[in-house]
């Protein structure tokens, strides 16, 4: 293949060309320093501007407020199932919101170091679905309530949050920050694998309201395990991931110049809607979901007939859609359309979608 093809994948996932080809034209010599981004060291004066800089446009992005700390560390979002319980911990409870495989994961690990009680799932129903967030009961003395708030495997997002009563609310975004404009204030901690909708993998976005970083944990916790490491020491307490950190930056100049995150949310909304649309009217293909709680990130579909659904990914591969296979625990399709997702791609997916659709009849 001599061009880009159509890259529908959950992650890693697109990248918006704009931003591969200034990483390509300054892969060489960044900025007349005479080296590579990967080349640098982490102390030096050129790299911390970097740093700075990616630092100082996400806050603009998302209206971080002040008493907000923004950290990036490695490890995934994963690391941060564990890191969530080991430093948010007071009372030894936490309650967790289960929405998926991801919610489910974060969840089982909190056991490990704490009480942690799902109070609202939706597993019995395969995840099809936010579970009803009225008259959630939230434990008096639970240190946080946890959320997904937008599940990467089963296409479902949280369209309003949880009232947690005072208590911290710590969200899961790695497939769903900066698709739209949202209020940190409303959140304890929000985190975030970059390599969904931000950046290239390797680095995980924390952004934690600076009281609930605490020093007296017990004193084995390793230190790379603990917010207030990486705090004191700005994210830089060994060598961070230095090239992603730099693409996630050049990632937030190119949503600045789009002009923020309502217009991005306003493209990806119409992404969106292209597909659920065009779902919600063929004959052949259908969503997944509850219409009332679909992603605008991860389009879930399903012809009905696995052997069909396979032949649509065959042909889709074989027409420059890849990735258009849904995860191994849910089957059908899913389209990942994230920010970096261009409209005309969404575009050329539909219309491939009819062709097929129009083809398959009276087979
Ligand atoms: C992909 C994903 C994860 C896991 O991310 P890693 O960075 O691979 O650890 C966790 N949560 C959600 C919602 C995800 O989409």
């Amino acid at each position: 293949m001599n061009r880009r093809i159509y890259n529908f994948s959950a992650g890693p996932a697109v990248l918006p060309e704009d931003v591969l080809k200034i990483a390509s034209q300054e892969m060489l010599n960044y900025q007349n320093s005479g080296m590579s981004v990967m080349e640098m060291s982490h102390r030096s004066a050129v790299y911390q501007s970097i740093f700075d800089e990616a630092e100082a446009d996400l806050r603009t992005l998302m209206g971080i407020p002040e008493n907000y700390r923004v950290l990036f560390l490695q490890g995934g979002a994963t690391l941060q199932f564990s890191m969530v319980p080991i430093n948010l911990m007071k009372h030894g409870k936490a309650d967790y919101i289960i929405t998926g495989t991801w919610a489910k994961k974060a969840f089982k690990e909190a056991q490990k170091f704490l009480d942690a009680k799902a109070i609202a799932s939706s597993e019995d129903e395969g995840f099809k679905r936010i579970p009803n967030l009225d008259g959630l009961q939230i434990r008096e003395d639970a240190d946080y309530v946890h959320i997904c708030e937008n599940n990467t495997i089963a296409g479902t997002a949280f369209q309003r949050l949880p009232e947690t009563h005072g208590k911290p609310l710590v969200s899961d975004m790695s497939s769903s920050i900066l698709s739209k404009p949202i209020d940190v204030s409303a959140y304890g901690m929000i985190y975030a694998g970059a390599q969904k909708n931000v950046g290239p993998a390797g680095v995980t976005i924390v952004i934690i309201r600076k009281d609930l970083i605490r020093e007296d944990l017990d004193p084995k916790t390793p230190l790379m395990l603990r917010y207030d490491t990486h705090d004191k020491a700005n994210s830089m307490h060994n060598t961070p991931p230095t090239y992603p950190i730099y693409v996630c930056g050049l990632v937030f100049k190119w949503l600045l110049d789009l002009g923020g995150l309502s217009a991005i949310h306003a493209i990806n909304l119409e992404k969106a809607a292209l597909l659920y649309d065009f779902l919600d009217q063929s004959s052949l293909f259908k969503g997944t979901v509850d219409p009332k709680d679909r992603s605008i990130m991860n389009v879930c579909f399903t012809t009905g007939n696995p052997d069909l659904d396979q032949a649509f990914v065959k042909a889709s591969k074989a027409s420059g859609f890849e990735n258009l296979k849904g995860h191994r625990s849910v089957g059908g399709m899913r389209a990942s359309i994230y920010n970096a997702m261009p409209v005309e791609a969404v575009k050329a997916l539909v219309s491939f979608m009819q062709t097929f659709e129009s083809e398959t009849k009276g087979v």
